[in-house]
């Protein structure tokens, strides 16, 4: 019987939960990450302090989906964790989603009171909002609320998050933070909330550790896949190959970026080790404000990890330079579009499946990119 090979570019969520069913279908895969280790945006490297650093920013499980809950349960030990996050909002530091709390820390008594019963006699308790939903409400004071919430939560977190301002970003990515009807205080709102145990490296370790999996890390370019533009075939090391081959990179830098750039919001990342115990009183810190930063990790009340004496931070300055490593695809129609005519072209190569946040341009979190690759692996044979 022939050996059925697949190649998986890129060792993250989406990489690596291919690889892993695709060596489960018998196949032998080669996973090629050009980075010098697995686990995409939830990589973990060591501080020299000895605490665990999230190398790509803040990464919390957080899922709806049970099938990728139970997927991934395979390869960790879970510890329940809800993340919780605070704005430093006009001099006080309170709740984001912004909440009842908020409200409380921020209004005088009397003001608070009224805006709380406007939003009770609208919303059931604990139900989430988008802000742009508040600021057109009929009645005044909700909309008052929402204006707030704009001006001092989302105004210059998102022109700085994304290089332009909050009525040209599209609309359902300032509603993945809703105004909250009541004091429920947790980012998500999803029922599964949890980080592994031992980390993201250790699930990423036990997911690709498979027969069927070989694992080439710090790829050379030279040792990535070719695109045959003539035949319509993909070339590996000098041969054409025919097998499936799961693309999880950026889908512009394959071809060539022969259409223009597609943007991908980036962001340079600054770590900081502290003698402290604790540098703030939650895991993120958001800062909708002057700061050129837009919010500070604190990691240690993210892993859990207990260390005396030795904390480790890290602030996050969004950019568009090519220097570091993208992030966020930055939905609307003309990128959109630009996308779409990428993966027209990809047409041509038949046995190339385009899976994750880069690949598909979409502002997947973890577990959406691993429900990507679920789909996506069940359809090859
Ligand atoms: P990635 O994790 O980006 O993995 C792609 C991999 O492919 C990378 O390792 C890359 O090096 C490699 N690669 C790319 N091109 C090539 C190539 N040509 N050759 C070889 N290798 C290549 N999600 C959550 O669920 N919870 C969170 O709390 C959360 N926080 C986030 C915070 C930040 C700052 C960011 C940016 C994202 C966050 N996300 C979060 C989203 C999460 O990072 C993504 O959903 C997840 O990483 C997507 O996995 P992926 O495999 O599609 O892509
Ligand atoms: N946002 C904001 N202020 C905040 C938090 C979020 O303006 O305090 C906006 C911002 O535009 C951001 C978007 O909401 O890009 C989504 O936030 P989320 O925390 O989901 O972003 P991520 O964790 O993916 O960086």
């Amino acid at each position: 019987m022939s050996v059925k090979r697949a190649i998986v570019v890129g060792a993250g969520f989406a990489g690596a939960t291919a690889a892993r069913l695709l060596a489960e279908k018998g196949y032998e895969v080669a996973v090629l990450e050009r980075r010098s280790a697995a686990g995409g945006g939830s990589n973990e490297t060591l501080r020299p302090n000895g605490i665990v650093a999230q190398r790509y920013g803040p990464h919390i499980f957080h899922t709806k989906n049970e099938a990728v809950f139970r997927f991934l349960s395979r390869f960790c030990v879970w510890r329940p964790h809800e993340h919780r996050v605070l704005g430093s909002v006009r001099g006080a530091l309170v709740p984001i989603p912004f909440n009842f709390r908020s409200i409380e820390l921020l209004f005088p008594p009397a003001e608070s009171e009224a805006l709380k019963s406007a939003l009770r006699r609208y919303y059931p308790a604990d139900a989430r909002a988008p802000v742009l939903a508040l600021m057109t409400h009929e009645s005044a004071m909700v909309k008052k609320l929402g204006e707030f919430v704009m001006e001092y939560v989302f105004l210059r977190y998102t022109a700085k998050q994304w290089g332009i301002p909050p009525n040209q970003v599209d609309r359902s990515v300032l509603d993945r933070v809703p105004v909250v009807m009541g004091y429920r205080d947790t980012y998500f709102d999803d029922p599964i909330q949890m980080m592994p145990w031992e980390g993201f490296n250790a699930l990423f370790a036990n997911m690709l550790r498979h027969p069927g999996i070989r694992l080439e890390l710090a790829l050379a370019e030279r040792d990535g896949i070719r695109l045959d533009a003539e035949k319509g075939r993909v070339l590996w090391r000098g041969a054409p190959f025919d097998g499936p081959v799961i693309y999880t990179g950026n889908v512009d830098a394959l071809l060539d970026c022969r259409f223009g750039r597609l943007p991908y919001r980036a962001v340079r990342f600054e770590f900081e080790d502290l003698p402290l115990d604790s540098y703030q009183p939650a895991a993120v810190v958001n800062y909708p404000n002057d700061w050129e930063f837009t919010r500070i990790t604190e990691f240690k009340k993210i892993t859990g990890q207990q260390a005396a004496g030795a904390t480790c931070v890290l602030r996050e300055y969004p950019t568009d330079s090519d220097r570091h490593e993208p992030c966020y695809p930055v939905e609307n129609p003309a990128n959109r579009a630009l996308y779409d005519r990428y993966t027209r072209e990809m047409r041509r190569y038949p046995n190339i499946v385009l899976c994750g946040r880069l690949a598909e341009y979409r502002y997947y979190n973890m577990d959406q990119a691993v429900a990507s690759a679920m789909d996506k692996v069940a359809a090859i044979d």
